[in-house]
This record gives C-alpha cells, sequence and structure tokens, in this order.
C-alpha cells in the first residue's frame, strides 16, 4: 500500500498592522532606549508585549518568527505521533 504523503498545513498569516494594539499607551514610554533587537539598537520610545525596548517593525518581526517556529514544533512533534 503507497504511503500517503502529508501537505503541510497552510498557516494563516498575521494582519499587515501586526498582532498588538500599538496605540495602547503601554507600548509607548517618555524615555527612549535602545532596540532589544538587530536592527542597529536605535533608540525607541516603543516597548514590546514584555515591556522591553522595541520598534513596531522589530518586534512584530520577532513575534512572527516566534509563532513560525513553535507552530512548526508543534507540526513536527505531532507528525512523529502517527
Ligand atoms: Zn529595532
Amino acid at each position: 500500500m503507497p504511503r500517503h504523503r502529508r501537505t503541510k498545513p497552510e498557516r494563516p498569516k498575521p494582519p499587515p498592522s501586526g498582532v498588538l494594539d500599538w496605540s495602547s499607551s503601554r507600548h509607548w514610554k517618555r524615555k527612549a532606549l535602545p532596540c532589544r533587537y538587530q536592527c542597529g539598537g536605535l533608540p525607541t520610545h516603543l516597548r514590546d508585549s514584555n515591556g522591553s525596548p522595541a520598534h513596531k517593525v522589530c518586534a512584530e518581526l520577532a513575534l512572527d518568527q516566534q509563532i513560525r517556529e513553535y507552530a512548526e514544533a508543534y507540526e513536527n512533534e505531532r507528525l512523529q505521533l502517527t
């Protein structure tokens, strides 16, 4: 009996505006600090969901990467069970 190949499930893409509500005051602080991500550490007033200094683009990119890695890990583990 031929073995069926599983097709990779299609994941929904995150909204272009990002997943965080950047209009919330919790994402803005008076003091500009260097961004925690690899953009050159340019100062920013913005804070990510953990309260760490991060540009909106940098934080959303990191979240997208994390979500992708979690989803891939889950899919790989789940596929090994069958
Ligand atoms: Zn940055």
